[in-house]
């Protein structure tokens, strides 16, 4: 029998109790996993202390944020909103460092709170100079190199807008210096993949930046560690890419004798395979020799964007109704809700332009699939409420599988809420 995707935290069992007890579509995020993954992220090699930030923006409900918390990760936050709702969810001020592309209109309010701010662009750097001359300020530079997997996820080298660009340094030094900042701390955000090579020349070349910087005392090297969803795809290995790191700090160290923190702002890694979305099979739907056999799900896009937008590949498993255990397998294009030819979920690998049937357990209507892979800018980063779909609801399932709802279904009421007559 071909292989095929399993479950990973859930049981056929849970499942079908989370779906009666809240209906389809749901998310389900695994407080364990999560657990397990974070103190992966806190392992992190490193040569003079270490910062795990969680960057919010993957999932930003303050149940997932609270779990964090606790286990002793900071908060990247990516817009002023994103602070704030951090802070709401009871994060102080002090663990949230925000580096956002859209300078907030909040920022003197969340500064003189605490929040630390990391100057994103010229710009921001002299905004903030203005508001806060003689402060500690971070800087975020664009290396000059980047290795997102696709274009719209890169996030270094020419082709990416994010930080300001490695041959301005002269500018920021002016800046700095008419507001008397005391730049302590150097961002990067790259993406850098799995590969420990590509992670030695990275902290190579970040350090040689902090060598320009005499007040820099820590720097950040961002998130992107990427991580396989499918069975076959590579995730990285924290350990594996952090060795080359640890020894570029200590040889930094050796040379002079400046001990640097290390940061690092895991989002899709900390989450990515401790989510599931769980949906219903709502049609089975057949277009001949030539064509294929699609299964339409009650959720899509609405849900989960990253197969329409990155030809993402997520698990998909079929959870048959107790009584009908059939071992057949079949090839399914599962296609979206919503109205829109590009809401497929089983688009080819990085194309979402095409279609690539997927083998799985034959399927009915009315039965359940979970989608795996789903704790990670999928709920954050839905086409929400397109086709007027209502937000779905969250649950978080714990070791002993008791479970608690940490979001509720979105309302008809609450989607209009908004609207007045003209
Ligand atoms: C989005 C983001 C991250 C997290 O990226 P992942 O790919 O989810 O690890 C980290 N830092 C910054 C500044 C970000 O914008």
């Amino acid at each position: 029998m071909p292989s095929i995707e399993t479950l990973r935290f859930l049981t056929e069992d849970t499942t079908r109790k989370i779906a009666a007890q809240f209906g389809t579509p749901v998310f389900v995020y695994h407080a364990p996993t999560i657990e397990k993954i974070a103190q992966n992220a806190l392992d992190f090699p490193n040569a003079f202390g270490l910062t795990v930030r969680y960057a919010m923006k993957a999932n930003p409900n303050a149940a997932i944020l609270q779990i964090f918390d606790k286990l002793g990760l900071h908060i990247d936050a990516s817009s002023g909103y994103e602070a704030q709702r951090a802070i709401l969810a009871g994060i102080k001020p002090a663990k949230i460092m925000l580096t956002a592309q859209e300078m907030p209109t909040d920022l003197v309010e969340l500064v003189k709170k605490g929040v630390i701010f990391n100057a994103c662009s010229l710009r921001q750097l002299d905004t903030f100079g203005q508001n806060f001359p003689g402060s500690d300020i971070c800087v975020r530079l664009n290396p000059g190199l980047g290795s997102g997997s696709t274009n719209r996820t890169n996030v270094g080298g020419p082709a990416a807008s994010f930080g300001i660009w490695h041959q301005d340094l002269e500018k920021v030094f002016q800046i700095a210096k008419k507001y008397n900042l005391n730049i302590n701390k150097l961002h990067t955000h790259i993406g850098s993949g799995s590969d420990p090579a590509v992670w030695q020349k990275v902290a190579i070349m970040c350090l040689d930046f902090v060598r320009k910087f005499p007040n820099v005392t820590t720097l950040s090297l961002g998130g992107g560690y990427k991580v396989g969803r499918m069975t076959h795809e590579p995730s990285t290995d924290l350990k594996k890419i952090g060795q080359p790191v640890r020894q570029a700090l200590l040889d930094f160290h050796q040379e002079t004798s400046r001990k640097i923190h290390l940061e690092i702002e895991p989002g899709t890694y900390l989450l990515a395979n401790a989510g599931a979305l769980i949906a219903t099979v709502q049609d089975v739907n057949d277009t001949g020799q030539q064509g294929y056999q699609f299964l339409k799900l009650d959720t899509g896009m609405t849900d989960l964007q990253r197969p329409a937008l990155y030809g993402a590949q997520h698990p998909i498993i079929v959870v048959p109704q107790p009584q009908s255990q059939s071992e057949e397998l079949k090839h399914y294009i599962v296609t979206g809700h919503c109205c829109e030819s590009g809401d497929v979920l089983t688009p080819a690998p990085g194309d979402p332009e095409a279609l690539m049937p997927r083998l799985m357990r034959s399927a009915r209507i009315g039965d359940l699939v979970v989608i795996e892979g789903a704790g990670a800018y999928c709920s954050a980063m839905c086409a929400k409420n397109y086709n007027s779909f209502p937000e779905s609801p969250e649950v978080l399932l714990h070791a002993d599988n008791t479970f608690a709802l940490i979001r509720r279904r979105q309302t008809l009421e609450q989607i209009i809420q908004n609207e007045q007559p003209a």
